[in-house]
């Protein structure tokens, strides 16, 4: 039913090899190969559903997320505090496979990092950059395409990361995808954002190498994909964990590893990437008090104040650019130019 490995994922120059640890629920099995464990799924097994979390070592809920599910598969959490009301899942086992890789890049979780610094990987600092990696290109590539080889063989993928605690819970999707749209909708949570990809995007999506992100190598080998972003980094919070888990059941409801349906969805899909109020210049920001993720939006709405940190001259006053749910807000106040003070997402459906 429950398997697990030790999977090394790249040589750091020392010579030191980067480990992880790869999980097989289920009816697949893992193999010893000559790179290590490969999955062994029987093709009259069902699906295979691949899971990760902490591509960006911070992001720390979502492995809290594959610990707490884990429990609840194998019935090994008894005298854990955290479990969930609902109980074990795992009386019946899955009617399918299920692949989890709890630190997807032990290099970032051991900084506490979003991304690595130069002296590791030169061209690739964020790994959720170079998907579906390369066997022989940088140190992240390898951990990727290592990686890869897990969830290229799937029939379902969820990236699990998580935002600032000033950012709302929400889901990305590749927009017009059904069966991400699906998936998402089975993950569960009440912001959906669509994501454009490719020519239909803005320029910052392709300057900014988002064809790289695992969601979308995945959803164009068509294995559709999502990525929840929980809230809260370096911190574990008992409600992120329990959103992620629920998502997960659901999930593994959806592709029929788990017997039942998903809860209905009913929530705002809105678009990403777009309605982003940028800094005019660097200084200190202040949001407008009472101003929380989650609130409605008119296009004009004041958000905040730059003001110069010395001369108390205030910078810029920033409104909201279209009307919208705000779903992130900076809080680390010292910002430069450029820099995203608040996000508003515009809605696409109710
Ligand atoms: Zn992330």
């Amino acid at each position: 039913m429950h398997d697990a490995r030790d999977l090394v994922l790249a040589r750091l120059p020392s010579g030191v090899p980067v480990r992880t640890t790869v999980h097989v629920y289920g009816e697949g099995r893992l193999v010893d190969g000559p790179d290590g464990p490969e999955l062994d799924a029987p093709a009259d097994g069902g699906p295979v559903v691949y899971a990760q979390a902490a591509q960006h070592g911070r992001e720390v809920n979502g492995t809290a997320v594959l610990r707490r599910l884990h429990e609840r598969l194998t019935g090994s959490g008894g005298d854990a505090t955290d479990v969930g009301p609902e109980g074990d899942l795992g009386d019946g086992g899955l009617a399918g496979t299920l692949v989890t890789v709890p630190v997807a890049d032990p290099l970032t979780f051991d900084r506490v990092s979003y991304t690595t610094p130069e002296s590791l990987d030169a061209i690739h600092s964020n790994m959720n950059r170079c998907w579906p990696g390369d066997a022989d290109g940088t140190l992240h590539e390898r951990m990727a395409a290592r990686l890869w080889r897990f969830a290229g063989a799937a029939d379902a993928v969820v990236d699990l990361h998580t935002g600032s605690p000033a950012m709302l819970t929400h889901t990305v999707y590749m927009r017009d995808d059904a069966a991400c749209r699906g998936l998402a909708e089975a993950f569960g949570t009440d912001l959906l954002l669509a994501e454009a990809a490719g020519e239909e995007a803005d320029a910052e999506w392709a300057e900014r190498g988002f064809a790289g992100k695992l969601r979308v190598a995945a959803t164009r080998e068509g294995i559709p994909t999502v990525t929840p972003e929980l809230a809260h980094s370096r911190e574990v919070v008992p409600e992120a964990v329990d959103a992620g888990v629920d998502g997960m059941v659901g999930v593994l409801r959806h592709e029929g590893l788990l017997p039942g349906e998903p809860a209905p969805w009913s929530g705002t899909v809105a678009r990403n990437h777009l309605g982003r109020v940028e800094a005019a210049d660097s200084g200190l920001f202040t949001p407008e008090r009472g101003l929380s993720v989650g609130d409605e939006v008119a296009a004009g709405d004041r958000l905040g104040v730059v003001h110069d940190p010395t001369t108390f001259e205030p910078l810029q006053t920033a409104a909201a650019d279209r009307d919208g749910i705000v779903y992130s807000i900076a809080r680390e106040a010292t910002v430069t130019a450029g820099a995203t003070l608040v996000g508003v997402a515009e809605r696409l459906e109710e």
